[in-house]
């Protein structure tokens, strides 16, 4: 059980939306049950009641404060899967009962050249993030999904079909397009050999999509646990990057790597069993800074690059990709009493693949 203090309740003003969730009240405790408020919905906004929210491990990230920018009481979360509850007047998109999604981003500027090209994730002006960032007009700050509803502009939700299971969709809305945009940014596909590096919440849906395109699959991994999941996920081929003969084996041999990881790693380890030419793409965001030789890359005419989620656009082909190939998460639904327990284990790589928070829990 979660140690749960006294309920701290925010200061406000009655006007604006009442609501409750779990957060982080600092960086080095625990998640609390917490009341607080939300915007009162605009003109543009939907009401989305909450069903499930995916934890990601920007999450653990963010309650940590590993990248120094998190703002407190902290209600992290951002793949909410919910049914729309109320609309505003000027609504167009969706209607009352509406199953939605909310990924990583509630709002951008709409009008630099990365907005306007359906690259929202790199608003030059700066994204609005689901948690932990100010609201565009001072209207306080964004609070996620760990909580009963949210508030947001119908330009950032998305679509999501009724013919999957809800909960196994949830976590398509940030570890699916973190993984699935670099996968088709680098047109990954049929006659490429293509290693996923860390089998966790974005790694396996990696795997899923790689396969689903047609690639040759192979799992870096220092779970040697894993294989026979990795191959009912559908991988390939599995290597125990502890065991020096498995990785020799693979040195020089991808075209392209996925790197998934969330902890310091050595990136040139890695950037060895590229091909010449080939591409290593980090979504996975340790906050500590890499160590890479330019001689390592240049000598074989490598790559190394990084990728943010995807834009709303982008966001929706994934989910309608997904609709049409059967495409989910693999998820353990917990109750949010659970959710210190659900941080700890994914802290030790123990988790398959994805906690998912079932919001009929939160009391
Ligand atoms: P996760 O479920 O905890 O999975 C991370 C996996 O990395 C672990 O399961 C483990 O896989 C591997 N790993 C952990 N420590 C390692 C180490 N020291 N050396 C090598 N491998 C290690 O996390 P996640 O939710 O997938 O997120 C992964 C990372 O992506 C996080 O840093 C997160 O913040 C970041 N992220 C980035 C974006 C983006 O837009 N770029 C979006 C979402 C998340 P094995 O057991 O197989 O080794
Ligand atoms: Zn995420
Ligand atoms: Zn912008």
């Amino acid at each position: 059980m979660p140690e749960i203090k006294e309920m701290p309740v925010e200061q406000s003003t009655s006007t604006r939306l009442p609501s409750k969730g779990y957060a982080a009240m600092a960086a080095s405790e625990n998640l609390i049950p917490w009341e607080f408020t939300r915007r009162n919905p605009r003109p543009h906004d939907v009401l989305v009641e909450i069903l499930y929210c995916g934890i990601c491990h920007t999450d653990i990230h963010f309650v940590r404060n590993d990248f120094g920018m998190s703002v407190y009481p902290l209600v992290p979360g951002h793949e909410i899967i919910g049914k729309v509850r109320q609309v505003g007047d000027h609504v167009t998109k969706f209607k009352e009962g509406d199953t939605v999604g909310i990924g990583c981003l509630v709002d951008s500027c709409r009008e630099c050249d990365n907005c306007k090209h359906d690259l929202e994730q790199y608003c030059l002006n700066g994204a609005t993030y689901t948690y932990s960032i100010p609201e565009r007009n001072g209207d306080g700050i964004t609070y996620g999904g760990y909580s009963n509803q949210i508030v947001c502009d119908e330009d950032f939700v998305l679509r999501v079909g009724d013919n999957l299971p809800l909960e196994k969709v949830a976590p398509l809305l940030c570890a699916g397009i973190t993984t699935y945009s670099p996968l088709r940014n680098w047109k990954v596909g049929k006659g490429q050999k293509v290693a996923v590096l860390g089998l966790g919440g974005l790694g396996h849906m990696g795997v899923k999509f790689a396969a689903s395109f047609g690639a040759e699959v192979t799992v870096l991994s220092t779970s040697p646990s894993k294989e026979a999941d990795a191959q009912k996920l559908g991988a390939h081929k599995f290597v125990f990057t502890k065991d020096e003969e498995q990785v020799k084996k693979v040195t020089g041999s991808f075209d392209f790597i996925l790197d998934t990881v969330s902890a310091e790693h050595d990136y040139n380890f890695y950037l060895n069993m590229l091909k010449t030419k080939g591409a290593m793409v980090c979504v996975g965001l340790p906050n500590t800074p890499a160590v890479v030789p330019a001689s390592n890359l240049i000598f074989q005419g490598r790559s190394l690059a990084g990728s943010l989620i995807g834009g709303i656009a982008e966001t929706q082909e994934m989910l309608d990709y997904c609709e049409a190939n059967n495409i989910t998460a693999e998820v353990e639904v917990i109750n949010i009493k659970d959710v210190n327990k659900a941080f700890e284990r994914m802290e030790k790589s123990d988790v398959k693949y994805r906690f998912v928070i079932d919001l009929a829990t939160l009391e």
